[in-house]
């Protein structure tokens, strides 16, 4: 596929409804919050200039890889297409005021995709440490608006480690971002153990965000079709990601760790009597796991409401998995945070259940300190 080619359909995909109705116009003066619930909003990407100019740097180079393509596409937009980059950097201006129209309390801020995971290992690691260092920064500064998860570099896992356990316990970060592959590789391979075994005893949940598959194979990009990206791709590599943290065994070696997946749990929670069922009736060379992969999905894993704002699957995920593990995100600036908002404050389920998913179940997953709390 060609370059401009991919543009249209990538970026166009990725960031479609990321303004809605209050994008083009004028921003109204910031009103308070004041929605239904406390809305903690739990995938919301930021950039920093550093990230930034890293990949002005390679995308000077002659080489494809779809999510370059898609940075190529936030660095030098088509002339129509939405300010991802300019809200991307934004933390304290447009956003906020967002925030306000929206009802929105706080974000729970990340890198956004694919974070340093695409560098060398030396700009990865140091990278990290900026984004973190950064998003601690603006914290403090606004203690009720941002939270923020941690970057890492899995290129360098022992030093990863490091870094995880300065985050939770230096800098006071509310838990970790990892934008699912590092050159193809997941986190099931035991030279990323460290990781695991950082974030276990920092108590820090592991967001599994998305970015473009590996290696899209051509009967997903084949002729005027590509559905690599976040039309389909996303959720199948996500998921992809989760089920090899599964079956491999990871939760039995690390029992209370604890993995966040956005979009509704891309997909797995349609699965499990299939999965279970594959899993017991076929021998596929799997370690023997303590207990059935739908056990796992149920106790190890939290989902996010991101870029999903549909009651129907919203009921269905929290009678599948329990209103314990189902949160809210939005996916700003790439979906439109006044919907979003809208989705929970309208949502049809109990109250008591809309309060853990609006706010109860992230304050404690995340550490966030409850709004009633000074
Ligand atoms: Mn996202």
């Amino acid at each position: 596929m060609n370059r401009r080619r991919f543009l249209e359909s990538s970026t166009a995909l990725l960031s479609a409804g990321a303004l809605g109705a209050h994008a083009a116009t004028g921003l109204k003066p910031a009103a308070k919050p004041g929605g239904k619930y406390r809305l903690i909003a739990t995938e919301e990407a930021f950039s920093i200039p550093e990230q930034a100019d890293e990949f002005r740097r390679i995308a000077k180079i002659a080489y494809s890889n779809p999510d370059l393509e898609m940075w190529r596409g936030f660095l030098d937009p088509a002339p129509n297409a939405p300010p991802l980059l300019r809200r991307l950097l934004d933390l304290e201006g447009e956003r906020i005021q967002i925030m306000d129209q929206a009802g929105v309390d706080m974000h729970l801020l990340s890198l956004t995709s694919p974070g340093v995971q695409m560098f060398d290992t030396e700009t990865a690691t140091s990278l990290a440490m900026i984004a973190n260092d950064r998003l601690a920064e603006v914290i403090q500064k606004h203690p009720k608006r941002f939270a923020g998860l941690a970057s890492f570099a899995p290129q360098d896992p022992k030093r990863a480690a490091r870094e995880i356990d300065r985050a939770m316990n230096q800098l006071k970060l509310n838990g970790l971002i990892v934008n699912s592959h590092t050159n193809a590789e997941y986190l099931d391979e035991g030279k990323y153990w460290p990781i695991f075994e950082a974030a276990v005893a920092t108590n820090a949940a592991i967001y599994i965000h998305p970015r473009n598959m590996p290696d899209p194979c051509s009967f997903m990009t084949r002729a005027a079709v590509n559905l690599a990206g976040a039309l389909w791709g996303f959720q199948m590599e996500t998921g992809l990601h989760a089920m090899r943290l599964i079956v491999s065994g990871v939760f039995d070696q690390f029992p209370t760790l604890k993995i966040v997946l956005g979009h509704m749990g891309e997909g797995l929670p349609f699965w499990p009597y299939r999965i279970d069922y594959m899993y017991k009736a076929y021998t596929h060379g799997h370690p023997n796991l303590k207990k059935t992969p739908s056990e796992y999905l149920k106790e190890n894993f939290v989902i996010t409401t991101s870029g999903m704002n549909d009651h129907k699957v919203l009921k269905y995920c929290v009678d599948a998995l329990g209103p314990d593990n189902v949160i809210f995100a939005i996916d700003y600036p790439y979906q439109d945070m006044v919907e979003s908002a809208n989705f929970v404050n309208t949502s049809p389920l109990p109250e008591a259940d809309n309060e853990k998913i609006a706010h109860g179940t992230s304050e404690r997953l995340f550490h966030i300190r409850p709004a009633d709390v000074s």
